[in-house]
């Protein structure tokens, strides 16, 4: 890839952000991703303040012919927001937050990551399902998945998205909604990044908080398969208040974990009443009564702090693989396996989370949008994480091995944004049916036909 000097110059005349090539002091930390497995040096990072500068960094790339990659927060875990020697349309700077706390809406710039829009949107008690790590970004998370500690309350992300403003391919600056452009904005819902690069996004926003009743009820692993085997029957019958979801974990050597539990294999369960803090604990009351758990942290507590209540996993450069798929039941068997698979890591970063579906994202009117989530009760996300590179390789073979062990019981699809390269181009079509697929090609031959956002889960502007 070739970028020279002049048309860096003429580029840096009209924009209003900042440039920042290979040779300056800042690029290292601005190339940076969150995951720590993608270490790649763009031959120029274009931090963006407005459309005009995404339009002009845009027209730059195309005309020396470098490969984009756009990045919102930065968290896709196959590290599609950086490259080697192309362009990043770094879209951090653009943090607009703007609320109409009367009619429940708010405009957002695409560099907010969940941690910023949850603090914009709180301060009016409103909120709009987001990510379960707080640091990921708004742009990508909504465009290719959605799901959240809120979503069986009020659907996915998607599902509250009114209009997007997008710069196209061409350049041409397009806002889409369901009375505008609405087959491009059926496409924004789940298509993950495939039809231009975002500059706003409009959500509906939902009386949420301040206070939510949640937190985390930490029992041993020993007791995974009993526990898992209850807290499905509780929460297949559960109100669409009741969110939340169960993770297996290694204890953190925290002050709060009981002595001899730290660092041993454990069983998490994220409570999340989404309603009135006072109704939490009847709502809540078998699960938070079950066993002999190694501690209870449940209480009121600012929705905020809930959206932050797993970061501390998650941290911010390590190595990040991860394999998901829905589970449509989750028969005896299915926990069994799970538990016995989830035993192999290694890393006590990797783990295993099984969040229940249904409630709203039941109820979504999938037709409105391209994401596609099957008839399924359930999914899980299996996370290899590590900050070793030569134990990462072991902590890919388990997440893998764990995909194929689970198999009988899933149903082989998942949103774009949980799909890892190395899982081919079929099950991104599969994840959409055949229907869709044809209608998100057809949407790529309009909009880019010439594939110049390539870096995404990748939909194809011809069929075949
Ligand atoms: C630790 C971890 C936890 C996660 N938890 C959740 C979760 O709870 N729920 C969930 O749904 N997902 C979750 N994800 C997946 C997450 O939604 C995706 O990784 C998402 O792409 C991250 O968004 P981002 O803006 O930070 O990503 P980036 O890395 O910046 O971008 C990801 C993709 O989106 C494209 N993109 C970004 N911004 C724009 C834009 N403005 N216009 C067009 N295309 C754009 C990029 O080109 C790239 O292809 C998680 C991921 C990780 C690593």
């Amino acid at each position: 890839m070739s970028h020279s000097a002049t048309t860096i110059a003429s580029l840096a005349s009209d924009f209003a952000g900042e440039l920042i090539e290979p040779d300056q002091p800042a690029f290292d930390e601005a190339r940076k991703v969150f995951n720590g497995m993608h270490d790649k040096r763009p031959g120029l990072i274009a931090r963006c303040t407005s459309s005009r500068d995404v339009q002009l960094a845009l027209e730059y790339a195309q005309h020396d012919g470098m490969q984009i990659a756009v990045r919102g927060g930065g968290h896709s875990t196959p590290g599609y927001s950086t490259c080697d020697g192309g362009l990043v349309i770094d879209l951090g700077p653009m943090k607009k937050a703007e609320i109409d706390p009367e009619r429940r809406t708010g405009r957002f710039g695409p560099g907010l990551r969940w941690s910023e829009l949850d603090a914009a949107t709180q301060t009016h008690g409103l909120a709009v399902t987001g990510g379960r790590i707080s640091h990921t970004g708004i742009a990508g998370l909504t465009l290719g998945s959605g799901s959240g500690w809120l979503e069986r309350k009020f659907g996915m992300t998607a599902a509250s998205l009114l209009s997007a403003e997008l710069v196209c391919a061409d350049g041409r600056v397009l806002r889409a909604s369901a009375e505008e452009n609405a087959e491009l904005f059926w496409g924004l819902k789940g298509g993950a990044g495939n039809f231009g690069i975002v500059t706003e996004f409009e959500f509906r926003l939902h009386s949420v908080g301040p206070l939510l009743f949640a937190g985390m009820i930490l029992h041993p692993r020993a007791v995974a398969p009993e526990l898992i085997r209850f807290y499905r029957d509780f929460i297949e019958r559960a109100p669409d208040e009741v969110g939340g979801g169960l993770a297996l974990i290694t204890a953190p050597p925290e002050e709060f974990v009981p002595e001899p539990a730290r660092g041993q294999p454990a069983c998490g369960v994220i409570v999340a009443y989404v309603g009135d803090p006072d109704d939490g604990p009847s709502a809540f009351g078998p699960l938070l009564e079950w066993g002999d758990p190694l501690l209870t942290m449940v209480q009121p507590m600012p929705y905020v702090a809930v959206q932050q209540m797993i970061d501390g996993g998650f941290p911010w450069g390590i190595n990040d693989y991860s394999k998901s798929d829905y589970l449509p039941h989750l028969p005896d068997a299915a926990i069994d396996q799970l538990v016995a698979e989830t035993s192999g890591t290694t890393s006590p970063f990797s783990q295993v989370i099984l969040c229940p579906l249904g409630g709203a994202v039941a109820r979504m009117d999938q037709s409105a949008m391209a994401l596609t989530i099957p008839d399924a009760k359930w999914m899980y996300f299996c996370e290899a994480l590590s900050w070793d590179r030569a134990e990462q390789d072991r902590e890919i073979a388990w997440a893998r091995a764990f995909m194929e062990s689970m198999r009988r019981w899933s149903v082989g699809k998942a949103p774009p944004n949980f799909l890892e390269p190395d899982e081919g181009h079929r099950r991104l079509r599969v994840s959409f049916g055949e229907e869709k697929f044809g209608r998100l090609v057809a949407l790529k031959a309009e909009y880019d036909p010439h594939n110049t956002f390539s870096l995404n889960a990748n939909i194809p502007p011809t069929a075949g």
